[in-house]
């Protein structure tokens, strides 16, 4: 993929086809932004520019073909180990690159989640930005650059990478996806800005699963404790897609909120539920919903330290089905 098949970041991709003309290429780039916004196809458009024969990433000569097929033997890729990236791979990372180019210009190296460099690491990788060999170009990305120890952000040129905007996200998925206007609110909605989330397999889940979810939840009762449970039991057994179940729930809550405040219906997540959402509203008090995005933001933090899942997507329930003081 070059420059020109990238959606957006319009203003990187303009900094770094200067950089290229000029010859004024940076040794080292900080790439930073969200997860899923597409830092990764930029720093792969670059490394495309650069070794392609014409300068701009024809996708057809043998350095762009092998980049696409991820087996150029200039590149090296890192990224972590299980949790993280260890002192021993940033070693053998340097070995690489401190070899000539077997078909560029250079060598490049691409570190994925660069923050989760250990301290050993990342003071390895210290070294060779602080003696930038003339052949090589090293190519840093994260989400979280605050993680990163500042002598090597500083040694990094830095370049920041934002999310799209709700309405780009939802023409593209209009206009290549052919989705309906309803159905592309929606997955624009809840993909938070991430290409990668609204194209990828969340796509079935937040437009079919988001339904059936949201319709077993609001259906629960507190009365009845049963139907509780084992929904909590299979919210546990979703392991892999329950942040994102937990995303969908908070947002329809919010949802809730909007209209219990008389909001523009427009700006509501889930134009497909607007009945259900007007039902859960008439019941609910502004005191009960926000209780209920606390529970839900709680869980969250259960989950990311690991607690008992069913336990805690039972308290989670008991919280999200409680009544609200209206009735007391
Ligand atoms: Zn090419």
């Amino acid at each position: 993929m070059n420059f020109d098949q990238i959606l957006g970041h319009d203003r990187q991709i303009e900094i770094l086809r200067r950089a290229l003309n000029t010859d004024r290429l940076a040794h080292a780039y900080l790439f930073h932004g969200p997860d899923g916004v597409g830092k990764r196809l930029v720093a792969l458009a670059l490394v495309q520019a650069t070794f392609c024969i014409d300068g701009q990433g024809c996708g057809r000569c043998t350095a762009c073909k092998k980049i696409a097929h991820r087996n150029h033997p200039d590149i090296h890729f890192l990224e972590p180990d299980g949790n993280s990236i260890k002192i021993e791979q940033i070693r053998n990372l340097q070995r690489e690159l401190n070899f000539r180019p077997l078909e560029a210009s250079c060598k490049v190296g691409l570190i994925d989640h660069a923050e989760r460099m250990t301290v050993g690491a990342a003071n390895a990788l210290l070294k060779t930005l602080e003696e930038p060999t003339g052949n090589a170009l090293l190519i840093l990305l994260t989400p979280q650059p605050q993680r990163l120890l500042e002598t090597i952000r500083s040694r990094c040129q830095p370049l920041q990478f934002t999310r799209h905007t709700h309405a780009r996200i939802k023409d593209v998925l209009e206009q290549k996806l052919g989705l309906a206007e309803t159905e592309a609110h929606i997955l624009a909605a809840l993909s938070d800005g991430s290409f990668k989330k609204a194209f990828g397999k969340d796509k079935e889940l937040y437009l079919e699963k988001r339904r059936d979810l949201l319709k077993t939840l609001t259906g629960l009762s507190s009365g009845s404790i049963l139907p509780v449970l084992e929904f909590a039991e299979y919210l546990a057994s979703e392991k892999a897609d329950l942040p994102d179940i937990l995303e969908i729930f908070q947002a329809f809550f919010r949802d809730v909120l909007l209209m219990l405040h008389h909001q523009d219906e427009s700006r509501l997540v889930n134009q497909d539920l607007m009945d259900r959402i007007r039902q859960v509203t008439r019941r609910e008090s502004t005191t009960a919903v926000l209780d209920k995005l606390e529970a839900l933001a709680a869980a969250n933090t259960h989950l990311e330290r690991n607690v008992n899942r069913q336990l805690a997507m039972e308290v989670l329930l008991l919280r999200l089905t409680a009544d609200s003081e209206r009735h007391i």
